[in-house]
This record gives structure tokens, C-alpha cells and sequence, in this order.
């Protein structure tokens, strides 16, 4: 029985962080210990560090994108979302929020239960001074409380093919349900990080006349063809009025039916209105932390006939889609090769400085070593 468990705390907003041993508790009914195999470092864990984020409880335990291998598991038998009983050795992922209430205003009536009030996330929103504590991936084990949302991982997907799509894959399923996506639509995509990557491989899949992605960075516009893109287009040596052309060529003479907003640049808004074609949809999931405001001539919306929509958060099933959507689909995308850096847990902050400095993909850590 594992008795204790190192874990990198965040001690306080833009402290450096430190190793902690904590004790692990006593399994409840329908709890289960997960052995961390490796926890992925989000841009979202570089805006926590810093404080950027209201409720967030300090000292915190990062990791939200977290797989790994099921240690142990409590007085009572646990399932997994298809119904199976699961056992000692699975390797597994979750959703990572877990207690949405199916009782409130936002999840009954308003039918928005990302907007849950009640909703909790593991590396994020959970207090690391109160049982369990050992509630984020940046450690040795962490605690899946009753009624978490675990997914078992098929024999062939490996945890750097699992975490590597991270958060970014429920984002982006969301994003792609959101927007009205069928087959033969053409399709642009602001911003090839690994949401945008991401919003690639669904549009490909579902069977896009097009995909064209946007973006500056000619690393990723070069990954960006391995993972669904059909055409790239390089803003930074390209005008506006270039890049409306290149697309209306693509899309015969109309532009975009859709674009995707992927990039957390609010400047990107006003150049996505411009790219999408008359009637078509814009639809943004990109804005998630506030990087301020920007100047957009709403007249340019109204007349271009637009359906815009934003997207929060990720329920179950966007977790559930792209677990399988990247099982169904290992041989086709490179999921593996978007794991760029890894480290050890005593290096958690030198993963969060990699992040921040984007000189990775996506960085993880590996608490337990190989
Ligand atoms: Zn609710
Ligand atoms: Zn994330």
C-alpha cells in the first residue's frame, strides 16, 4: 500500500514551487488512487501559477490533463463511462470536473451545465488543505473521488497520445458541436496550438471540403498538415486582404462557411469577422483568460448575416468523443508527437516556464520516471 505522496505546490500566485509529501488517505466508497503517469502542462497552469484566475484556492496542486495507471480502489466497485467494472493496473483518463449538479438554474433550465456554479476541477478549483488533498496531476497519486468521470485508455493509445491532446480535445469537440459542422463545409482555423490542432482533426474527420489554418508560428502551421489541415496560411507574411483572398480561392470564390477562433488573441475577433463569409458562422473558443479588450465595427456583423457563438468549459461527453475520436483515429494523426518536452516532478516549475515561454508544444511531467 503506497503510504505517502510527493506533490509540486504552488504555494502562493507566482511563488516558485515547491515538493510537498502528503499522506494518502483512506479510500472512500467509490474512490480509487490513480498512480500518475503523466500530467500535461496547460497554458491554462501558466495563468494559475500567476493568479489569473478568480476562486482559485492557494496553495494549489496543478494538473488538470492527467493519465495514469489505477492503483487501488475503495470499499466499493467502480465503472467506467461504457459500463465497465474497472480494476487494479487499468490505465485511465477523466474528466477532470466533476460534481455539475443536474439541479440548478444553468444545468436544468438554462441547459448550459458548463455554467454550473457547482462544478468543481481537479487542479484548479480544489483546495489542496482539505481531504483529499492530493486533488492535482503535478504529483505521485492522485485521489479520483466518488463520481469522477474515468475512462478506460484502449492497449493502443499510449499516455503520451492521451495527454497530449490534454484539454485541448474536449475544447475543441465542444467547439466543433457548437458550430454547425457537416460534411463539404469549408472550413478556417485561427491559431494552431493544440486546440486549433485539435478543431483540425474533428473538421477532417467529419469530412470538411477544406480546412485551412491560421497562424504565425511556421513550426506549427507545419504541424498543423499532419493533423487535418488541407491548406496553412502565415499571417505574419501575409495581409488581411491576402489572406480573404487565399480563402475565398479555396472555398470557390466565397470564403470560410465556418471559421474556428483557437489563438487567446482578442485581436483575432475582428480579422475572424472579416474572413467568414456572408451568412456564414464564426464561432470562439479561444478567449478563455482575459487579455483585454479590442476595437470591432459590429455594423460588419450585423450585414454579413453572421451566427457567432462562444464556447466554456467541456461537459463528459466532449472528454468521452475525443478519447475515442483519438483511439479511432491513431494511425492517421501523429498524437504522440505533440508531447515536445517532458520532466521530471522536482522540475514542474521549469515545465511551467517552458509553457509560458511557448517554447513547447506541449510539455509534461512524469512524476514517476520511466
Ligand atoms: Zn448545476
Ligand atoms: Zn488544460
Amino acid at each position: 500500500m503506497v503510504k505517502t505522496s510527493r506533490a509540486a505546490v504552488v504555494p502562493k500566485p507566482s511563488a516558485d514551487l515547491i515538493i510537498e509529501e502528503y499522506e494518502v488517505p483512506e479510500l472512500q466508497p467509490g474512490a480509487a488512487l490513480m498512480k500518475v503517469g503523466l500530467a500535461g502542462c496547460c497554458g491554462t497552469d501558466v495563468h494559475l501559477w500567476h493568479g489569473k484566475l478568480a476562486g482559485v484556492p492557494y496553495p494549489l496542486i496543478l494538473g488538470h490533463e492527467v493519465v495514469g495507471t489505477i492503483e487501488s480502489i475503495g470499499p466499493r466497485p467502480i465503472e467506467d463511462l461504457d459500463g465497465n467494472e474497472l480494476k487494479v493496473g487499468d490505465r485511465v483518463g477523466f474528466h477532470d470536473v466533476t460534481d455539475t449538479c443536474f439541479s440548478c438554474y444553468y444545468c436544468l433550465i438554462a441547459d448550459a451545465p458548463t455554467k454550473c456554479p457547482n462544478r468543481k476541477v481537479y487542479g484548479i478549483t480544489m483546495d489542496s488543505t482539505q481531504f483529499p488533498r492530493l486533488i492535482g496531476g503535478y504529483a505521485e497519486y492522485l485521489y479520483l473521488k466518488p463520481g469522477t468521470h474515468i475512462m478506460k485508455l484502449p492497449d493502443h493509445v499510449s499516455f503520451e497520445g492521451a495527454s497530449a491532446v490534454g484539454c485541448a480535445m474536449p475544447t475543441a469537440v465542444h467547439t466543433v458541436l457548437r458550430s454547425p459542422m457537416t460534411w463539404g463545409k469549408h472550413v478556417a482555423i485561427q491559431g494552431s496550438g493544440p486546440v486549433g490542432l485539435m478543431i483540425a482533426v474533428l473538421t477532417n474527420v467529419s469530412g470538411a471540403a477544406s480546412v485551412t489554418v491560421l497562424d504565425k508560428a511556421k513550426n506549427r502551421l507545419e504541424m498543423a498538415k499532419k493533423f487535418g489541415a488541407t491548406d496553412i496560411l502565415n499571417i505574419g507574411d501575409t495581409t488581411l486582404e491576402e489572406r480573404k483572398e487565399k480563402l475565398r480561392e479555396i472555398s470557390d470564390g466565397h470564403g470560410p462557411d465556418i471559421v474556428y477562433e483557437a489563438t487567446g488573441n482578442p485581436k483575432a475577433i475582428p480579422e475572424g469577422v472579416e474572413l467568414v463569409r456572408d451568412g456564414g458562422s464564426y464561432t470562439i473558443c479561444g478567449q478563455y483568460t482575459d487579455h483585454g479588450s479590442v476595437e470591432i465595427n459590429p455594423h460588419l456583423m450585423n450585414k454579413k448575416h453572421l451566427d457567432i457563438k462562444t464556447v466554456w468549459g467541456s461537459r463528459t461527453l466532449h472528454v468521452y468523443r475525443g478519447i475515442k475520436t483519438v483511439a479511432e483515429n491513431y494511425d492517421r494523426f501523429p498524437f504522440e508527437d505533440l508531447v515536445t518536452h517532458r520532466f521530471s516532478l522536482d522540475d514542474a516549475q521549469k515545465a511551467l516556464e517552458a509553457q509560458e515561454k511557448q517554447v513547447s508544444l506541449k510539455a509534461v511531467i512524469q512524476p514517476h520516471g520511466d
